[in-house]
C-alpha cells in the first residue's frame, strides 16, 4: 500500500509541512497548533459572551454616578 504524504499550509503557524496518515494533528502541523487554534476559537465565542455581560456592569456605574 502507498502511504499517502500531502503537503499542507497549517492554518496557525503559516508553516508548510507535510503530514502523513500518521498525523492525527491535521491540518495542523503539530498538537500545539491545533490547541492553539482551538484556543483562539474558544476565546472569541468566550468573549462575545463577555459582552453581554459588560454592558450590564457598564450602565449599572454610570446609574450610579449620575
Ligand atoms: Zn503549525
Amino acid at each position: 500500500m502507498t502511504i499517502e504524504k500531502k503537503d499542507i499550509t497549517c492554518p496557525t503557524c503559516k508553516k508548510t509541512n507535510t503530514w502523513t496518515a500518521e498525523n492525527k494533528f491535521k491540518p495542523f502541523c503539530s498538537e500545539r497548533c491545533k490547541l492553539i487554534d482551538l484556543g483562539e476559537w474558544a476565546s472569541e465565542s468566550y468573549k462575545v459572551a463577555g459582552e453581554k455581560t459588560d454592558p450590564n456592569v457598564a450602565q449599572d456605574n454610570k446609574d450610579s454616578e449620575e
